[in-house]
């Protein structure tokens, strides 16, 4: 029997699927063809309300804390166990909605994140923490490491259902209760995701998904209720809603922009190294915020990289994303394809272009935000295209000198999310992954993640990590509790405040 078509009409608000309070709706851009894409509920302040309320209900009343991890691990498992049984379904609608291609939907980013969201349900049980310990005589110290309770959660566009799991996975693992908002163009998968979670059991109210655009959002972090914000979102909002949270004190956890070196010395596989900056820079059509958009090549071997990689960028197949031949799908929106056409252009005059450097025709499809793959050489080290966040598929290649000048030049931006080095030196390898300021160094290779280990930035990239044990820290509070042993009414160092020794 077919199974029912999964909903992407309704946000999911107190364990239902409703449409907006008001009514209202968003028609979508479908990235591939500029032309109307699919009708989502566009939720306003009210829907916020309602959730937060809904949240705090679910939280304050023990129906989520309650299930303890192990009652918890096995909704979210399965939870899981439902995403991938539609994943069919789920990866035409995250492929149509960001213009991703359909097989970097269906073969990576989402079987990722469903095992992201697997290891949460495990690592839920079994958080690590001090021990308890008479640590003063006549008294024993327990921690109790308990959630926070409502957590507003921020989602980008780029890999909309990866960052809704990896985001309500350690929040909910750890007992909190979620307000989900997605991004405002790429909901469809979350709103999925609401449909499926009812159908998981989880408790009404402990997940709601609210689609809605930034004003949603900052209805979120404004709210009384809600304890922690948590964003994924560029280094610009990350500062704005640090600024709105301050107000209520609330806890933020920030993964934001980046700006990744890719560092290859004259001993590396030049190879590999070619291949791995083809696909570090050009994965997801540039819009990963680790992507390695500042490529750094040792003088002797810099000519001999550059024709490679160059030669490699330009097989790609730049087209339809739903086609399994395209291996680079349009940008996201029309404002992102614009924000792309304006840095790139600020290399015109003051660069060299390699490769590409203007917007892509793709035959019957040609409303479509397609930009060409962009290989941009002999910038200063201070011009936009180097220093700031491109997130399209342009990349400059610079050369360097030695060791020292490669990590100068790899730290002197505002980021450090992640970067990666090329090298068969094993003591170089060590040195640099030492000297980089980057949240995740990879060494002879480029963008892999596993569920295990955390993701998260240095500097301006944020702070708070992603995955990993370490998230379910962040979405988790410390309690010291202290009780005493001894039954004495008058203990021994009473006295110092009141009485005399005895
Ligand atoms: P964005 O910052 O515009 O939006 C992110 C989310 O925040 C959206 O849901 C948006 O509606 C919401 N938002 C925006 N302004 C807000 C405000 N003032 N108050 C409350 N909510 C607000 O980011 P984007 O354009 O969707 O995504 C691209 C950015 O995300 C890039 O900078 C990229 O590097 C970053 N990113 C970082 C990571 C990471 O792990 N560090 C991963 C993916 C994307």
């Amino acid at each position: 029997m077919a199974l029912k078509t999964l909903n992407t009409e309704k946000a999911l608000i107190d364990g239902e699927l409703v449409a907006a309070a008001d009514g209202k709706t968003r028609t979508l851009v479908n990235p591939a063809t500029g032309g109307a894409g699919d009708t989502v509920p566009e939720c306003g302040v009210e829907d916020i309300n309602r959730a937060v309320a809904a949240a705090k209900r679910a939280f304050d009343d023990g129906r989520w804390t309650g299930l303890g991890p192990g009652g918890r691990a096995a909704a979210l498992f399965k939870l899981a166990d439902l995403l991938e049984q539609r994943l069919d379904e789920l990866a035409p609608m995250e492929s149509r909605n960001v213009g991703k291609p359909i097989k970097l939907a269906r073969d990576s980013d989402l079987p990722f994140a469903i095992d992201c969201l697997r290891f949460f349900a495990g690592a839920g049980r079994v958080l690590a923490g001090q021990a308890s310990h008479e640590y003063i005589p006549g008294m024993t110290s327990i921690i109790r490491r308990e959630p926070i309770g409502v957590c507003g959660q921020l989602a980008p566009w780029n890999y909309p259902l990866m960052m809704a799991l990896w985001k309500i996975g350690p929040a909910l693992a750890a007992g909190n209760t979620v307000v989900l908002k997605p991004a405002p163009e790429t909901p469809l998968t979350a709103l999925a995701l609401g449909e499926l979670a009812i159908e998981a059991g989880l408790p009404a109210g402990v997940l709601n998904v609210v689609p809605g655009g930034d004003e949603v959002g900052a209805a979120l972090v404004t709210h009384p209720d809600v304890r922690l914000i948590s964003l994924t979102g560029a280094t610009e909002t990350g500062k704005l809603i640090m600024q709105a949270a301050a107000q209520s004190l609330k806890r933020v956890h920030m993964e934001l922009g980046g700006k990744a070196p890719f560092v290859v010395f004259a001993d590396a596989d030049l190879e590999a190294a070619a291949q791995g900056a083809v696909v570090g820079g050009f994965v997801n059509t540039g819009q990963d915020c680790t992507a390695a958009t500042r490529i750094y090549v040792q003088q002797p071997i810099y000519d001999q990289f550059l024709d490679r990689f160059t030669a490699l960028a330009r097989d790609i197949r730049v087209g339809d994303p739903s086609s399994e031949q395209t291996d680079m799908g349009p940008l996201v929106s029309q404002a992102q394809l614009g924000r792309v056409e304006t840095l790139v252009g600020k290399a015109r005059g003051a660069g060299k272009f390699a490769l590409g450097g203007e917007r892509a025709q793709v035959a019957g499809l040609e409303g479509g935000f397609f930009f060409q793959p962009t290989v941009i050489t002999d910038v200063a080290d201070d011009s936009p295209v180097v220093v700031d966040e491109i997130f399209g598929p342009a990349v400059v290649v610079l050369p360097f000198s030695d060791e020292a000048d490669a990590v100068a030049r790899a730290n002197a931006v505002r980021y450090g999310l992640a970067g990666s080095v090329w090298t068969r030196d094993v003591q170089r390898a060590m040195r640099m992954t030492g000297a980089l300021e980057f949240g995740t160094v990879w060494v002879n290779d480029h963008l892999p993640l596993t569920g295990e280990m955390p993701h998260g930035g240095f500097k301006q990239s944020g702070f708070g990590k992603d995955m990993s044990p370490y998230a379910l820290e962040d979405y988790t509070q410390v309690k010291h509790v202290m009780l005493d042993t001894t039954g004495d009414a008058r203990k021994g160092w009473h006295y110092t405040i009141y009485g005399d020794a005895e």
